[in-house]
């Protein structure tokens, strides 16, 4: 990582959270020559960013409603948004100019701190707010809360901090270096932005890009990522299906306890039924939090597996909200699609009500109808989606109990009133946007009604 000198020439492009974050650093570090190129028209931005903007030093020069032009090549350092495009003009033209490209996480990192980088396509918020609940640390990055931020929070610089990585922040990132790594899973998604299948898995390669033989990299024993263990410097830690051959491996042993194995040391974590969390993959996600905090020697193994063993997992992935009666109430309202929707499907046995539907995203459902067949004996659908998703399942010939109402509220009412199932699963595949501002005010209002029956 570069020097940086503050007392030089920052520009920030766009006021979205990085941006935010990125001023609120440089004005920690006593920067004093900042210009920020917001290409959205000032009163477009929203309250909180208007009143941030407003209370701004009179000494940072704003720009809005234009797009980002040669002014912003007049500074030495450009802090960019891990949205813009790849191809930007304005990204080609820093580059030839030889300005300094960073994102918020880069200038963060001018700070000597200690980090665990999570990426991957599904279980990054899971993982971070996992091994950040066990070390008792900050979830931060892609998570919600920018790096820059969760240092100024922070007083505690030697506490590493826990940041999950998307697959923009990785592209535009050229010195993230974690101490330790872990990527997920990845499957095809955003493959538009990033410009091909490759890119992407070029982007989330990138984390282990700079670590060296004292860092890790904890990932999946599959094929797609044993080109890694020539690419990388890190020591490696596979995530396997069994003891196997791996000098360093996390795995679920035919006792069902999750064990570490690193340097042929085998140490047992816990066993799968001590995890709040369902589903299998919410286990995957328990052995890299494990895993990566038994890395840092930071804590004793005790409280590891304590701390391991109470975490409750985050709000609307796969939450489960109640009993009532015997039936089991889960909220999986971040489900928007119908492979989200199959990860938690995965998690039971047939004796399950899906409510799905909201607006209809028209992604192919034939593999959700195959695995509803085998795992929910009744759906209630409803909203936008409702009919598509019932023609759907009539064709591949759901054997189960079907039927389309109004709106959420109706859904569980059938559900609960009724269905017999002792399962009552909230997994939508679909977005929320036909009757909810966002996934999380759908979860909220499915947990409302649910608490009041
Ligand atoms: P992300 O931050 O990557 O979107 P989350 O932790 O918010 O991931 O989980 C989102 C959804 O991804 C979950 O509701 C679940 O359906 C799915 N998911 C979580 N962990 C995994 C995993 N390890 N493998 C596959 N799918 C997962």
């Amino acid at each position: 990582m570069p020097e940086i000198d503050f007392k030089k020439k920052f520009c920030i492009l766009g006021s979205g959270l990085s941006g935010i974050a990125a001023i609120e650093f440089l004005l920690a570090q006593k920067a004093s020559k900042i210009f920020v190129s917001e290409t959205k028209k000032f009163e477009n931005l929203n309250v909180e960013t208007k009143k941030f903007i407003s209370n701004l030093p009179s000494f940072i020069d704003c720009e809005f409603g234009l797009e980002h032009n040669d002014t912003c090549l007049e500074y030495d350092y450009l802090i960019i948004s891990p949205g813009l495009a790849p191809d930007s003009p304005i990204l080609q033209k820093a580059k030839q100019k030889q300005i300094l490209v960073l994102t918020e996480i880069d200038l963060a990192l001018s700070q000597s701190i200690k980090i665990i980088g999570i990426t991957g396509t599904n279980g990054k918020s899971t993982t971070t707010a996992w091994t950040a609940h066990i070390l008792n640390s900050i979830a931060c990055g892609n998570f919600g809360l920018p790096l820059c931020q969760a240092i100024l929070k922070n007083s505690n610089l030697k506490k590493p901090f826990i940041c999950e990585l998307s697959s923009f922040q990785l592209t535009h990132s050229n010195y993230i270096k974690p101490n330790i790594a872990a990527i997920t899973n990845i499957t095809p998604d955003h493959i538009t932005w990033h410009g091909s299948w490759e890119n992407y898995l070029g982007a989330k390669f990138k984390i282990t890009a700079l670590q060296d033989s004292t860092d890790w990299l904890i990932l999946p024993d599959h094929e797609l990522f044993w080109p890694l263990e020539k690419m990388t410097k890190a020591q490696i830690l596979w995530l396997t299906a069994s003891a196997g051959q791996r000098e360093n491996a996390a795995y679920i042993d035919e006792n069902n306890n999750l064990i570490l194995n690193i340097k042929n040391k085998k140490t047992l974590i816990c066993n799968a039924a001590e995890i709040k969390l369902v589903g299998k993959h919410n286990l995957e996600n328990a052995l890299i939090a494990a895993a990566s905090v038994y890395l840092t020697n930071l804590i004793l193994l005790d409280e590891l597996r304590q701390k391991l063993i109470s975490f409750e997992g985050l709000s609307h992935r796969l939450e489960f909200v109640r009993e009532i009666n015997g039936k089991r109430f889960f909220n999986d309202s971040k489900a928007t699609n119908p492979e989200s929707t199959m990860v938690s499907l995965e998690a039971f046995d047939d004796d399950l009500v899906l409510l799905a539907g909201g607006q209809d995203k028209m992604t192919d459902l034939t593999d959700f109808c195959k695995l509803a067949n085998k795992k929910a004996s009744s759906i209630i659908l409803y909203g936008q989606a409702a009919e598509r998703f019932k023609d759907n399942l009539m064709k591949y010939g759901f054997p189960g109990y079907l039927q389309i109402v109004s709106d959420l509220e109706a859904a569980i009412n059938v559900a609960y009133t009724k269905r017999l199932e002792k399962n009552i699963l909230l997994s939508p595949a679909c977005a929320s946007f036909d009757q909810f501002k966002n996934f999380e005010a759908r979860g909220d209002f499915f947990k409302q009604i649910v608490n009041n029956l």
